[in-house]
């Protein structure tokens, strides 16, 4: 079995290792000529921290990774906390797996050290998909043909226009600022070290520490929503000077400081994929953000694609590539829309307006409940349902 992957990020990465662990002959090819998104962060949690440890790189990880001590809501204007569940080794300890917060170069370059660079084809965009899903054509004018090609190119995927051309995701009236602040710059931070939700009409903030034994680093990673605007076309755009603080004016002293601490960055509109009722077509077949982008209020795009790719995995490996195709969708379809309507829920609960009384009494009891609630999440083992 030879198998083409279409995208090195967190689950094409993810993919190749676990091809490879299991003896699947694979290649990896990526457009950008090098893996590096500094300053972008990503959470990791047990479901998904469980299959990299399998693979053998949760040791190299956890070096630069962080553990946050708690998960901590609080209202965005007052700062009272309205609910906290524990992190760190506690969380490690019922769930069987850390939740790591990393940057994201740090992950996938972790990754690609691990795949080795013989089958991992930097600087290859592929621009097309033929031939029943087996071949693909490279920017560079070639052709690459395999028993099966797997889109892993995100968002916007190539592969997805040839399985389900109609399809796309859509804007979400939602959009987002994203920024990493040296913690010294943080005096009034209450809780440095969790992962943190302020919650607040029509936005909300949430941050976790970066850093880890081998990175000489201790920055805080934020990520800061607004609802609106209503319509948007294309991707990030640069915003008006002080929007991002005039969003949020009034709001906790310790929210507005990590806000103004550095440059404002662009603005990003949050995409989601409506569900795909197809998700292969002949022999090619989508993984990840490519079939099931989702919103990120509930830390689960990345862990998604990780538990995709190790599925995907075990049932290449078994050798029947039609069978497995078949069976993959089955296993993964209904956990990703449920995590997918999980995430639009918890955007929801943290945009009440302040005059829902109900909403918000509603709200504060489901945060309270937020970790037993989502045990089917955490403590999922993809690899042992296959
Ligand atoms: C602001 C933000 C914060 C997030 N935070 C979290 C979080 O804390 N936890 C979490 O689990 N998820 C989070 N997510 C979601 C997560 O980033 C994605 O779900 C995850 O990266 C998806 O992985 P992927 O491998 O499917 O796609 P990607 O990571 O997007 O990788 C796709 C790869 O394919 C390559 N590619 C694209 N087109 C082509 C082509 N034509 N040819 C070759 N290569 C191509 C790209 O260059 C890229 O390397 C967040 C998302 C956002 C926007």
């Amino acid at each position: 079995m030879r198998v083409s992957v279409v995208g090195a990020g967190i689950g094409g990465l993810t993919l190749g290792l676990a091809l490879h662990a299991r003896g699947v002959e694979v290649d990896l090819y990526e457009r950008a000529d090098e893996l590096r998104e500094v300053g972008a962060a990503v959470a990791l949690s047990a479901n998904g921290s469980r299959e990299l440890i399998r693979l053998g790189v949760g040791e190299a990880l956890d070096r630069v990774s962080t553990m946050p001590t708690e998960l901590i809501y609080r209202d965005g204007r007052s700062g009272e906390r309205i609910a906290a569940h524990p992190g760190g080794a506690a969380y490690r300890e019922r769930f069987g797996a850390p939740y790591w917060g990393i940057h994201r170069v740090d992950l996938q370059q972790g990754l690609a050290r691990a795949f080795g660079p013989e089958h991992l084809h930097l600087g290859h965009g592929v621009t097309g998909v033929h031939d029943d899903g087996r071949t693909i054509a490279l920017d560079d004018g070639r052709t690459v043909t395999a028993d099966v090609v797997v889109g892993a190119d995100g968002v916007h995927s190539v592969v997805r226009g040839y399985v389900t051309p109609d399809s796309g995701p859509t804007y979400s009236g939602t959009s987002a600022f994203r920024g990493l602040v040296p913690r010294r710059d943080l005096p009034s931070l209450p809780d440095p070290l969790a992962i943190q939700f302020w919650a607040g009409p029509d936005a909300h903030l949430l941050h976790y520490a970066l850093g880890g034994v081998e990175r000489d680093d201790d920055t805080v990673n934020f990520f800061a929503v607004l609802c609106g605007p209503e319509q948007w076309d294309g991707g990030n755009r640069p915003a008006a000077d002080g929007e991002l603080l005039a969003a949020f004016a009034g709001w906790h002293p310790a929210v507005v400081e990590m806000l103004g601490a550095v440059e404002q960055s662009p603005r990003w509109p949050l995409l989601s994929q409506p569900p795909l009722t197809r998700w292969s077509r002949g022999r090619a077949v989508l993984l990840g953000d490519a079939c099931h982008a989702m919103l990120p209020h509930h830390g689960q795009g990345a862990n998604q694609s990780i538990e995709d790719a190790v599925v995907l995995a075990d049932l290449l490996a078994a050798g029947d590539a039609d069978a497995a195709l078949a069976r993959y969708p089955r296993l993964r379809r209904g956990r990703t829309r449920a995590v997918a309507a999980s995430a639009w829920e918890t955007g929801t609960l943290l945009h009440l307006p302040d005059d829902d009384v109900d909403g918000l009494k509603a709200r504060d009891a489901r945060f309270e409940n937020y970790l037993p609630a989502n045990d089917w999440v955490h403590d999922h083992s993809a690899t042992t349902t296959t």
